[in-house]
Parts: structure tokens; sequence; C-alpha cells
């Protein structure tokens, strides 16, 4: 996928050995259309591939980061096939084999390959940031938000057990993460903040320039000790059984997909709609 090809996102060379990717998709609230996450996903290989660059900033066109995952999106993960970066298979297959396969490729297996990056990420964020929306943010090294920044899991909602990439206890902690899902309110930017899953909060006026400026304190360090550095933090949480739990998690939401499907006959609850988060 050449970057002249790219449709829903942009990539920016703010400075020297900084690449700024950014979703640009913002009549649809920067909704991750298959299209969407395979364009970030080539921008962000080919940053990593490029020895120019020391650090990347994930950013989003718009009032909101992103609204999730585009239920409206109507292309197939079949169309898009020649992108697929994993090794699972069974795209087109029927009922949960298809599934299972689609997700564990463009959710799962897409956020934990951007998690591992050999490169540090900054995601910059303003606005909302709902249920898929996290699995850009997540996946990132540091998070600088605006004061507006607002994070949301609406999926228990929908009858679902968490979004596909689910890092909700190594971000905000166990007792935080289970209120997030279980009353799928908003938790703003402070309370993020003071739990540790957001570096820096700053006025949104500020937000793009004082992200480029931790950026450029970053790239100013040797690379490759930057790359060891974020092996290091990420090995010590893997080392915490953060995989482990998140396969387990995974398994959990595909049985709630499949139990939708059969009493509603949808992947999420119908019902959802007249919940309020
Ligand atoms: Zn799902």
């Amino acid at each position: 996928m050449r970057s002249a090809d790219f449709e829903t996102i942009v990539v920016e060379h703010p400075a020297d050995k900084v690449v700024r990717i950014v979703l640009n998709r913002p009549d649809a609230r920067n909704a991750q259309s298959f299209r969407l996450l395979y364009e970030l996903n080539a921008a962000l290989d080919r940053a990593a591939q490029d020895d120019g660059i020391s650090a990347v900033i994930l950013a989003a066109t718009g009032p909101h980061f992103s609204s999730g995952h585009d239920l409206r999106d109507t292309e197939k993960l079949t169309d898009l096939q020649s992108d697929v970066v994993g090794t699972w298979c069974g795209f087109g297959c029927a009922g949960a084999e298809a599934r299972m396969a689609v997700e564990k490729e463009m959710y799962l297996g897409l956020s934990e390959r951007w998690r591992n990056l050999p490169k540090p990420t900054i995601a910059q964020v303003q606005g909302k940031v709902i249920a898929g929306g996290l699995m850009l943010v997540w996946p990132c090294d540091l998070i600088v938000a605006s004061e507006d920044a607002q994070f949301l899991d609406n999926t228990v909602t929908m009858g679902v057990s968490g979004a596909e990439w689910f890092n909700h206890p190594f971000e905000l902690g166990v007792r935080k993460a289970k209120e997030m899902l279980f009353t799928a309110d908003y938790v703003s930017a402070a309370d993020a903040h003071r739990l540790g899953m957001v570096n820096h909060v700053v006025a949104a006026g500020e937000l793009a320039s004082f992200t480029l400026g931790l950026a450029l304190r970053i790239v100013q360090k040797p690379l490759f000790a930057l790359k060891l550095a974020k092996e290091a933090v990420n090995a010590a949480q893997d080392n915490q059984g953060r995989w482990n739990a998140m396969q387990t998690s995974f398994a959990l939401h595909q049985l709630c997909h499949s139990h939708n499907q059969q009493v509603h006959g949808s992947l999420i609850d119908p019902g959802f709609v007249q919940r309020k988060h």
C-alpha cells in the first residue's frame, strides 16, 4: 500500500526523525473502517522500517479522536486480503469461525503489532475515544490528552465483555477497569491521568505543540536504546501475564458474539440502542 493511495489517514513529517500519522475521517468521527486500520498499519510499518524515524505521533483530525469500529463499513476483510498481516485464516468462513478470524487479525492482531512497534509512539488525543478507539490509543507508549478527552468502553451495554484488545486492567487498574466496563461511563482525561493511563493533560490549543515537543525530546536519544527500553518495559508487563490474560478475554469476547448471534441474530445485543451507555 503506497502513501499516495491512503484515503483515510495523512502522514506528516513535522520535524526531523518524527512522523505524525493523522486519522482523517472527521465526518465519521474517525470510525475505524477496515481501510483505515490497514492504512494505519501500513504507515506504522513504514515508520518502523525507516531508519531516519525515531518517534511516531498518532493524531486525529476533527473534534473526536475515534468513535470506534465503523459499524457501517461495507468493505470485507476478504476485499483487503492482500494486506492481512497475521497468520490466521478463514475470513470467509461461516459463523463464529469467520468472526473470530477477522477479529483475531484485525483487532487483536493489529493492536498487538502496534504495541510492539520497535520505536516510541505517542497518542495525541482530543475529544471522545470510544471502545475500538481505545485499541488505537492504548497500544501507544505514551498518551497526551487534551482537557476535553474522554475514554469509553460501552461494549457491555451491547452484550459484549469488553473491547477485543482487552488492556483495561493494565491501563486503569483492576477496580477502575471494572467500573468502566460495568457502568460504561466516560473516564475523564483528569481521571485517566490520575490513574496513570495518560501521561499528560494539556489545554486543547496546546495539544499538538506539546506532543511534538515531547517527541522532539525523545528523538534526541539513541534509537537503539529507545527500542530496548521499550522492549524492557513491555517485557515487564508481559511477565505480569498481560498477553495470556488477553487471550482469555478475547475468547470470552468471541463467546459473547456467538451468544448474541444465537439469541438475537446479531453480533451485539440490539437492545443496546435503547440503553444509555
Ligand atoms: Zn468483536
